[in-house]
């Protein structure tokens, strides 16, 4: 393996910072917190410039899910360090009343964080946050592919952030795998499967913990109650996001038959309403992000075996936002995460043949299930029956910007979730102390040896205590 001396230095240093309590204090934290929020509230421009060479993303779509998302998070975290940080103090029941005990949020140790090109600002500093808060020293490896953002970071960083606490690392598969090689305390990695399978398996060789962030097909229900306007109108918008370039985006839509037409109707109005001038050399769509995507898209496009409704179209670097109708069910556009701007629509006889054709897909089970319906029932249903990281109900996306919710996936889609309180809890470890005093040693007598029968009676008598009446 090439060995990198760069890393070897920054590695060190964040180890000894951590031994040294350095990130410890609360003080320490909310200062970086700060400076975090500062670098983003500074620097937008320069970031809003890096994401439109990257991906062409628009401004107004990088201030709300690139940039605003980590000043919030920057912000919540300073308000509510003290009280995520405090021990806490379990009752203690039976005869254990007068042991001394609680539970302490310590920090994990020196953390890994690997992020993806989609969302390349947003990923790699909104984990972060938690880090920060948790009192974490972090390493962040932004993907190569959205060099221009990787480089902003590792020039950005350091001019904010305590250098011998948090650094950038770039590079590619040569540079990550060098990282991989180290013992980190803990790694967040968010990307491919086949990649977080890698991951994974390097991060068990040093039996440290690790969070996957992946992604999946993530299906949309739309019920025969839905107010179909409105659902056509936050589904286009969900999917046009980063053209479709989105772990959560609304990867196809399920519709009853009977339906379709009326729904079709209201996707043309929005997207003439949208994109007066279509969605190729419209400033207000993200460009693919390079040519090996662009050609992958348009493949599994060609693939499809439903009619072209809307756009079709491109040019070198986009795809037009590409609506299609009564693709069937098994279509290679509804297997695979199309991670572009391709809507399918899939006619379905009835809600329930849909939510059939999800649970037998369990397999790559989806980041979210998006259901359209004001159905308690029908809410009920799938909240039990779907297995996926979230159930988002009459909206797209919209999940990402609530951070009282935990962000993560299941089964193919991940696991480990953050987002608010819950990043800190991914880089904490609660602590368990435990004082046990001299008064309780009576009680503790029938644990020695010699074992006698009396004393076997006590545990015995324990063990078949009658249970709590149902
Ligand atoms: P990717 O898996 O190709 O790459 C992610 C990271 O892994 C990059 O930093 C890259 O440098 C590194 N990497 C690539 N090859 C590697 C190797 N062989 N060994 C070690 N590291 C390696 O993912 P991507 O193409 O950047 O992102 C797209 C995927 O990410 C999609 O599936 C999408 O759904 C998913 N995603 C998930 C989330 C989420 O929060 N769940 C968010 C964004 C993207």
């Amino acid at each position: 393996m090439t060995s990198y001396p760069h890393i070897d230095d920054i590695y060190s240093r964040l180890r000894t910072t951590y031994n040294d309590g350095i990130t410890f204090p609360l003080e320490y934290r909310r200062k970086q917190l700060r400076q975090l929020a500062l670098l983003v509230q500074e620097n937008s421009e320069e970031l809003c410039a890096v994401l439109q060479a990257d991906l062409g993303k628009p401004k107004l779509e990088v201030i709300l899910t690139e940039l605003l998302p980590i000043v919030s998070s920057c912000k919540t975290a300073i308000e509510k360090l003290d009280e995520w940080a405090t021990p806490e103090k379990p009752e203690v029941l039976d005869w254990r009343k007068s042991f001394d005990i609680s539970i302490h949020p310590v920090p994990r140790g020196v953390v890994l964080n690997i992020s993806p090109w989609n969302y390349p600002i947003v990923i790699s500093l909104n984990p972060l946050v938690g880090a920060i808060a948790a009192g974490c020293p972090a390493v962040i490896k932004p993907s190569e592919v959205s060099a221009n953002a990787a480089d902003a970071l590792a020039r950005l960083l350091p001019k904010y952030l305590d250098p011998q606490a948090y650094a950038v690392v770039t590079g590619a598969v040569l540079e990550t795998t060098y990282l991989l090689s180290l013992k980190w305390d803990f790694i967040l990695f968010t990307g491919g499967c086949a990649i977080g399978k890698i991951v994974a398996s390097a991060a068990a060789k040093n039996t440290t913990p690790c969070a996957l962030e992946l992604g999946g097909t993530s299906p949309v229900v739309v019920a025969d109650d839905a107010d179909i306007d409105l659902a056509a109108k936050r589904i286009l918008w969900g999917k046009k996001q980063n053209s479709g370039q989105l772990c959560v985006s609304p990867n196809h839509v399920f519709i009853p038959r009977h339906l379709q037409d009326r729904f079709v109707a209201s996707i043309r109005s929005n997207y003439s309403t949208y994109f007066p001038s279509g969605t190729v050399s419209t400033p207000d769509m993200s460009k693919i992000i390079n040519g090996s995507h662009h050609k992958r898209v348009l493949n599994l496009l060609a693939s499809s075996k439903g009619e072209k409704i809307l756009g079709g179209g491109h040019n070198e670097v986009n795809i037009e936002l590409t609506v299609l109708k009564d693709v069937p069910a098994d279509d290679s556009l509804t297997k695979e995460e199309i991670f572009g701007p391709i809507l399918p629509i899939v006619p379905v006889e009835s809600v329930d043949e849909a939510y059939d054709i999800i649970r037998e897909r369990r397999a790559p089970s989806p980041l979210v299930t998006y259901l359209f319906t004001n159905q308690q029932e029908l809410r009920e249903k799938f909240l039990r029956g779907v297995r996926c990281g979230s159930l988002v109900q009459n909206d797209c996306v919209q999940q990402l910007g609530v951070p009282e919710l935990p962000f993560g996936g299941v089964g193919d889609s991940g696991y480990g979730a953050y987002n608010g309180k819950d990043s800190f809890d991914m880089f904490t470890h609660r602590k368990s102390v435990l004082n046990v005093p001299s008064e309780v040693e009576p009680m503790l007598e029938p644990r020695y040896p010699p074992y006698t029968p009396s004393s076997l009676s006590i545990f015995e008598g324990m063990l078949s205590a009658p249970l709590p009446e149902l």
